[in-house]
């Protein structure tokens, strides 16, 4: 039945208990990033910090990335494959102002910044905000 999510999961070391199938199944039919209360509402059964655990064990597996969209709750949404020892994912992301959702942009990678003398960037992150094609429709 998860041929596919088990599959992923022991590509990146994990062992595909039943639970991290259920997420990351979650994850592979979701066109946009999710918190853990999107997770949480999809499977209501599980409770709270199993499925908090998950998400941990996917970022440190680089299966999930974590994008800090300023809603407050932290969104996670998968990863490139070329997430191996760190997290590639410097692309762009997009947050609809109507429906809240957060999207990767993953062919649009954060341009490079040229910092002044003695600063080191480790990580960069943009947020790019408007309005997402199922909202447009709308109109
Ligand atoms: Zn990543
Ligand atoms: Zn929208
Ligand atoms: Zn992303």
């Amino acid at each position: 039945m998860f041929e596919q999510t088990a599959k992923k999961l022991k590509n990146k070391k994990i062992r595909p208990t039943a639970m991290r199938q259920l997420v990351l199944d979650v994850f592979m039919k979701s066109q946009y990033a999710l918190s853990l209360s999107d997770i949480e509402e999809e499977l209501d059964y599980a409770d709270k910090s199993t499925i908090f655990r998950t998400l941990k064990t996917f970022e440190e597996k680089k299966v999930i990335h974590s994008i800090d969209d300023g809603s407050g709750s932290l969104k996670y949404a998968l990863c490139h494959a070329d997430c191996e020892i760190h997290h590639n994912d410097f692309h762009v992301h997009f947050v609809c102002e109507n429906c809240k959702k957060t999207y990767c942009m993953n062919q649009i990678s954060i341009p490079t910044v040229s910092l002044p003398k003695d600063f080191t960037a480790s990580s960069a992150n943009m947020i790019v905000k408007g309005k997402c094609p199922n909202c447009s429709k709308k109109e």
